[in-house]
């Protein structure tokens, strides 16, 4: 990359412009190798353009979009859709519905050092971050609505299958156990907490932003705490607030959108 290209931002926000570029990426890259997408594929492309009708926060093209698509794929009653008729929907350029999906990706604040770090797999945890959040602020009916949607998608789509057996193994564990909304936001962030460790040091990592255990005492020092022997310990109480906060919509950042 040269310097041009790189764009400054600042690491401790969120920024529209990696999200819109999940959004990209997954609908018309990922999804996109799917020829024809049927049976449990069907349902979790339904569960993911569903939760991010209700909760995505964005722009006012971008979610008539959303809206659009998701009445489409509702009312196909098929037990089958191929990939070209769900594109030809994506890209519904109807001027009157007033809808667009940005073509392309823009990477700001999950930008890498080389083009094969961060990026998607760093936009996505954002994006689901950001949901739980949305979910819990907007009051949603089902606490475990976001992260099934999250896991069905990771499971059906997600390009790194290592990752998607990770999570599913993660999820199976103890998704049911996620009963209230805050119990989601946290879910989700410790089980991001348990990657981070386990995948420090991988050739996967970024040299530019190692993995740490999420927020640093520098972002959030009222979250951390050490017990009598010395052992970390996170203060529930106190992540929490940090992350409504971090990844509700009024924080994210539009720098660098079109
Ligand atoms: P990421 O881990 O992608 O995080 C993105 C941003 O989220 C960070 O910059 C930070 O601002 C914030 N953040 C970090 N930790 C937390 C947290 N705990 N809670 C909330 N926000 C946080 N890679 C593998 O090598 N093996 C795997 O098994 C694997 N499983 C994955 C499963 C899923 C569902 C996803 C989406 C990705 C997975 N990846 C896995 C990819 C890996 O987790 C990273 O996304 C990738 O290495 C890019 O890392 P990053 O430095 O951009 O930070």
């Amino acid at each position: 990359r040269t310097e041009e290209q790189w764009r400054p931002f600042n690491r401790s926000r969120v920024y529209m412009a990696d999200l819109e570029s999940v959004l990209h990426y997954s609908l018309r890259v990922e999804l996109a190798a799917h020829t024809l997408i049927r049976g449990q594929d069907l349902t979790a492309l339904r569960k993911y353009i569903s939760v991010l009708t209700k909760f995505f926060p964005g722009r006012p093209v971008v979610m008539n979009l959303l809206d659009y698509v998701n009445t489409r794929l509702q009312n196909h009653t098929d037990k089958e859709i191929s990939y070209e008729t769900f594109r030809e929907w994506l890209d519904n350029t109807d001027q009157s519905a007033d809808t667009a999906l940005p073509e392309g990706v823009r990477w700001v604040g999950c930008q890498g050092s080389q083009p094969h770090l961060r990026r998607y797999p760093c936009g996505m945890w954002t994006l689901f971050h950001v949901l739980t959040v949305q979910a819990k602020s907007i009051g949603g009916t089902d606490p475990q609505e976001v992260l099934s949607a999250m896991r069905n998608y990771v499971h059906s789509f997600f390009g790194c299958r290592d990752c998607a057996e990770h999570f599913e193994i993660m999820a199976r564990e103890s998704l049911v156990e996620v009963n209230t909304f805050p119990a989601a936001v946290l879910w989700l962030w410790s089980r991001h907490n348990r990657v981070n460790n386990r995948v420090a040091g991988a050739l996967s990592e970024d040299p530019n932003f190692p993995k740490v255990q999420w927020p640093s005492p520098e972002m959030c020092p009222t979250c951390h705490t050490v017990k009598e022997n010395g052992e970390h310990r996170w203060i529930p109480e106190q992540v929490l607030p940090f992350l409504l906060s971090h990844f509700s919509s009024s924080s994210i950042l539009t720098d660098y959108l079109e």
